[in-house]
């Protein structure tokens, strides 16, 4: 167990690395944060930043001698920097689960190995093989950069056989068959380092402009239906032996469940969680890389969380008029086209 007062290091210094930090500010940790980038969300309100890019090994191992841990708010990490710094400290979850979500191929390759569906999915490098995956997986179907995206970005639908896609050479891309589905949702699970999990219920997500909109918690579906995506994403977490979150979106199809993506650390689904559970994702999180017994997931209180993007941060305030609704702001400055700037939960009591 990491003792209280122990610094614990987080990479990545957005809004989820602020929620992190808070959280952990209040089991009496304090979190160093690693960064590029100046003036970020979790510097703010941190103990500790480090601004340096991703592969200084100097910094990273300075970094990694001042902490208890290491652990992460994005897995877009490059392998090279968890490998320094796995020399160092512990790394939480493991550089083998990110190795493993941050590329769709692997992940979904993970996802069919522990006997969970995933949309039908073909690896792609180069003109050939992508005419080649277009003629076995059929249209419509969706073609993704293996690598590096996320909110629809590095996506193009393919609608007829005979469209054109434009594919960088030397670049691995995922061909997936398009999924018919009637919702999307997510399961969000914390695993410990004993193997114990705490599984939250699954919720429903919207997006707007391939961007999450608004999250209803818990999910509109059959206690059966919710039953089997609670399954799904502690078997997951399991055959990934994870030591902290892990967020698991899904794909409702009739009866059946397609997991679509992982992320191995909090995600913006569970923002709601901080207000309408008995323990929010960011203290599980916090909890599961320490060590500490992890807290009940238990909905107390029906919830929706609506994102605050770009623009649509000017007029917050006005939730503040509604007393039962929590308003979050992560203290960027810039409200780009696009940018998630904040998030409101409406709690139903
Ligand atoms: P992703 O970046 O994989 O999370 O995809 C972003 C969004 O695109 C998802 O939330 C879905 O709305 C949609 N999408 C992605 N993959 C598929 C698929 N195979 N079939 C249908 N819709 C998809």
């Amino acid at each position: 167990m990491i003792k209280p007062n122990s610094v614990i290091g987080i990479l990545g210094g957005g809004q989820l690395g602020r929620m992190t930090a808070l959280a952990a500010a209040e089991l009496g940790y304090k979190v160093h944060v690693f960064t590029p980038e100046q003036d970020s969300p979790t510097e703010h309100i941190c103990f500790k930043t480090t601004n340096a890019d991703y592969l200084d090994e100097a910094a990273l191992t300075m970094f990694a001698s001042e902490v208890e841990l290491v652990s992460f708010e994005f897995e877009n990490i490059p392998y090279q920097t968890l490998e320094i710094l796995e020399q160092h400290a512990p790394v939480f979850p493991s550089s083998n689960v990110i190795k493993i979500c941050q590329n769709r191929v692997r992940e979904k390759d993970f996802v069919n190995s522990q006997g969970i569906a995933t949309a039908p999915y073909q690896r792609v490098v180069g003109e050939d093989e992508l005419a080649d995956a277009i003629a076995k997986i059929g249209v419509p179907s969706i073609l993704k950069t293996s690598e590096m995206g996320y909110d629809g970005k590095g996506q193009q639908k393919l609608e007829v056989r005979n469209q054109k896609l434009e594919i960088k050479e030397n670049t691995e891309y995922v061909l997936e068959g398009f999924v018919p589905f009637s919702m999307e949702i997510s399961v969000i699970v914390a695993r410990g380092k004993d193997g114990e999990t705490a599984c939250y219920a699954p919720c429903e997500n919207i997006h707007k402009n391939h961007i999450l909109d608004i999250t209803i918690a818990p999910a509109r579906i059959s206690d059966e239906l919710a039953e089997k995506a609670r399954a799904i994403a502690i078997k997951l977490a399991n055959g990934l032996d994870l030591v902290g979150i892990l967020a698991v979106e899904m794909f409702v199809v009739g009866d059946n469940i397609v997991v679509n993506e992982l992320a191995p650390r909090p995600h913006n689904s569970g923002h709601h969680t901080t207000d309408s559970c008995v323990t929010g994702q960011f203290e599980q999180f916090v909890r599961a890389i320490c060590g500490l017994p992890l807290g009940s997931p238990a909905q107390h209180t029906k919830a929706e969380m609506k994102n605050l993007v770009g623009a649509e941060v000017h007029d917050a305030q006005k939730y503040l008029t509604d007393a039962n609704a929590k308003l979050h702001l992560y203290g960027k400055n810039d409200a780009r086209l696009g940018r998630k700037m904040g998030h409101v939960t409406k709690l139903e009591v």
